[in-house]
């Protein structure tokens, strides 16, 4: 996963628009972040670990200064942990230098390796490095640079680049992770990941980038190139699943009304004989208003969800974890006490979840509990960027649904069927990525590393 943003705002403070529109994207990444900015002059640039708000403050971001800025949030699946993994990557090459920010899982790294210079030092171990050098070591212009990149890069990849004057931004042929283009007026262009992050910084949505589209944005404004290569459309499915936030628009729609239409599919394909609906908070809660709407029952907050979890760095002592204490979710017992409770959850991926969330409800007085999920199960990993690696951990791959029903304790379970999901996203099957509910990928070659690394 991971967000990012591209600024090219002549007398805008580039990099405060960075913040902005990358705290718009925390949600698909929280692990490290960075912006890099130029002032027409010098590339600068700042990365760490940890939230965004922990990262930046005024200091940092006033000496930020600059029209042209790429950030990025992390989240990890290649490449470990650690700061130099951290990006935007800054880059020297004969042509100048240039910062790089990368969505996604190149499916071919190991063979890109290989065509790089020996004396090539890579600092990172991620993917990423690897596409940013591919572009340093090319010949020609940015442009032709990236075009041949895109060429010969295989996977997933929406990636913002800026040099000292230029911006770009670019989707691999298959259009696996989103990547969109708004403006802001006078010349001032913004990408992003996600149409929220545009919302933010006060730009208008113009349109998502092609697959297999480049643009160049400069002061004379938005100048588009399309990669030829044989590719299937192959948009990630769990972006509307789980992914994306639901004010975020994808294929004119936005994602709540999309995942409203999933839970009004799921209550089609599985009722259940209950009293209230409720939604696991935040990311299900679209889909259990349209589950609670098509079944007519009324949608109640059963849990709720601490706003300020994040991610954990202290953990719970040994007394706190013996007690259950559960850090994320408190129930609100006066809508679940002697209530058959629908629970509606947006996917079921190693299992950890969702029996924590039955047990949580039954102790607050449910007599029975429902789960629904609004996706078929996740039965196959994922290479194109999403962290779900192997078959081993995943529950859907292992178990029956009456098995993982017995497992999570719960008096019933269903799960939205493939050709609802594909139905609610108002898409064709076959331009989507449904590789972890099908087995069946995009036709993105990738080399046998990638492969195992997956499976
Ligand atoms: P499980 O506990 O079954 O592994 O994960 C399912 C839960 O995690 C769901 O509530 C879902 O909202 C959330 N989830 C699904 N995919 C991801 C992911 O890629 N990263 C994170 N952090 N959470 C996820
Ligand atoms: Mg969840």
């Amino acid at each position: 996963m991971c967000g990012i943003t591209g600024v090219f705002a002549p007398g805008h403070d580039a990099a405060r628009l960075a913040f902005f529109g990358l705290y718009a994207l925390q949600h698909r990444g929280q692990e490290s972040a960075g912006i890099a900015v130029s002032d027409g002059g010098t590339i600068r640039s700042h990365r760490e670990m940890g939230l965004l708000s922990a990262i930046f403050d005024e200091d940092i971001l006033s000496n930020l200064s600059g029209y042209i800025s790429v950030g990025h949030t992390r989240y990890s699946t290649s490449g470990s942990s650690i700061v130099v993994n951290a990006q935007p990557l800054l880059e020297s090459s004969e042509i100048g230098d240039f910062a790089f920010a990368h969505n996604g899982n190149l499916t071919n790294t190991d063979e890109l390796r290989e065509t790089l210079a020996p004396t090539t030092i890579l600092q990172a171990t991620s993917d990423s490095e690897v596409l940013a050098k591919l572009i340093v070591e090319g010949d020609g212009t940015m442009l032709d640079r990236i075009c041949s990149v895109m060429q010969r890069a295989r996977g997933a990849y929406s990636v913002v680049l800026c040099t000292r004057d230029e911006l770009y931004g670019f989707r691999d042929p298959w259009g696996v992770r989103p990547l969109c283009l708004g403006e802001l007026g006078d010349g001032a262009f913004v990408l992003a990941s996600e149409s929220c992050a545009l919302a933010t910084v006060g730009a208008k949505y113009i349109r998502e980038l092609e697959r297999g589209e480049v643009v160049r944005i400069t002061k004379s404004g938005v100048e588009s190139r399309a990669v030829d290569v044989d590719a299937t459309s192959g948009l990630c499915m769990f972006e509307y699943i789980y992914f994306a936030r639901p004010d975020s628009v994808l294929n004119d729609k936005t994602i709540y009304t999309a995942r409203v239409a999933m839970g009004r599919e799921l209550a089609k394909e599985h009722p259940a004989n209950a009293d209230v609906v409720m939604a696991v908070p935040d990311s299900a809660i679209p889909g259990g208003i349209g589950y609670a709407t098509e079944i007519e029952l009324p949608y109640v907050e059963g849990l709720i969800k601490n706003r300020y979890i994040g991610r954990t760095f202290i953990s719970p002592d040994q007394q706190m974890r013996s007690r259950g204490v559960n850090l994320k979710f408190n129930p609100v017992v006066e809508n679940l006490r002697d209530q058959r409770v629908v629970v509606v959850d947006d996917s079921i991926v190693r299992g950890t979840t969702t029996p924590r969330i039955v047990q949580l409800l039954r102790e607050a007085g449910a007599t029975e509990v429902h789960v629904r999920v609004l996706s078929p199960p996740i039965k196959h990993p994922c290479y194109l960027g999403v962290d779900m690696a192997t078959y081993d951990e995943l529950i859907g791959a292992n178990y029956s649904v009456e098995q993982i029903r017995e497992k999570i304790g719960a008096d019933s379970l269903g799960y939205l069927s493939l050709e609802g999901l594909v139905h609610a996203t108002g898409r064709k099957r076959e331009e989507m990525c449904l590789g972890c509910l099908t087995g069946t990928y995009p036709n993105v070659p990738t080399t046998h590393e990638s492969r195992r690394a997956a499976s």
